[in-house]
C-alpha cells in the first residue's frame, strides 16, 4: 500500500472505517481509499460490497479500482469523487431550481437503473452516498455498496437495511422485497 500510494487526508467516515484521499506514487493520480479494519468487520457485506461494486462500470457510479492488504486493514481502492456530497450542495443552496434538481436526478437514474440492468441493488441510496465529481458541471458519482445485493449470486432482499430516514416503508412492512423496485423514490404501489 504505501510503496504505491501516498496518503493525503481524510476524506470522511462511516460505519464502517475512513476514506482517505491518496496519490498513486507513479502516476500522481488521486484516488479514494475506504479503510476498513482487518478482524470480524470484514464479513459477508465486506464481501458483497467488493464483488457488486467491481462489477459495475458507469460514469455515475465511482469506479471501483482494487483491493489491498495491509498489516491492518484492507483497503479498497476506487475513484476519487472531488466534488464532495450532493448532501452538501443541497445544504449549502438551500434549495435546488428544477433545472438543477433535475440534471442531478437524471444521472442518479442513470446510475441506479445501470445497477440494476446488472442485477445489483444498491439499498442505501442517500444523499450521502451521492458524491460528485470535481468539474465545473458536476458528474454524480454513486458510492458504498455496503448494503449491495446481486440478485444473480444472493438470496431475494428481506433484511431491513439502509439508513432509518430514507427506507422505503414496504421494506418495513414486508418480508421480502424487490430491491430494484423498491426505493424511497420509487415507491411500489399497494
Ligand atoms: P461507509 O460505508 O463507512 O459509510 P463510505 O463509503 O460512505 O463509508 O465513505 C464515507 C464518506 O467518505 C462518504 O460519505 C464520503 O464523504 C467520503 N467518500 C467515500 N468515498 C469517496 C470517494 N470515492 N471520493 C470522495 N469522497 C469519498
Amino acid at each position: 500500500m504505501e510503496e504505491r500510494y501516498e496518503s493525503l487526508k481524510e476524506l470522511g467516515s462511516g460505519n464502517f472505517g475512513v476514506a482517505r484521499l491518496v496519490r498513486d506514487k507513479k502516476t500522481k493520480e488521486l484516488v479514494a481509499v475506504k479503510y476498513i479494519e482487518r478482524g470480524k468487520k470484514i464479513d459477508e457485506n465486506v464481501q458483497r460490497e467488493i464483488i457488486n461494486h467491481r462489477s459495475l462500470t458507469h460514469p455515475n457510479i465511482v469506479q471501483f479500482r482494487e483491493v489491498l492488504l495491509t498489516p491492518t486493514h484492507l483497503a479498497i481502492v476506487m475513484e476519487y469523487a472531488a466534488g464532495g456530497e450532493l448532501f452538501e450542495r443541497i445544504c449549502s443552496a438551500g434549495r435546488f431550481s428544477e433545472d438543477e434538481a433535475r440534471f442531478f436526478f437524471q444521472q442518479l437514474i442513470s446510475g441506479v437503473c445501470y445497477c440494476h440492468s446488472m442485477e445489483v441493488c444498491h439499498r442505501d441510496l442517500k444523499l450521502e452516498n451521492t458524491l460528485l465529481d470535481g468539474s465545473p458541471t458536476p458528474r454524480l458519482k454513486i458510492c458504498d455498496f455496503g448494503y449491495s445485493k446481486s440478485a444473480l449470486l444472493h438470496s431475494q432482499p428481506k433484511s431491513t437495511v439502509g439508513t432509518p430516514a430514507y427506507i422505503a416503508p414496504e421494506v418495513l412492512s414486508r418480508h421480502e422485497y424487490d430491491g430494484k423496485v423498491t426505493s424511497p423514490m420509487n415507491p411500489q404501489p399497494h
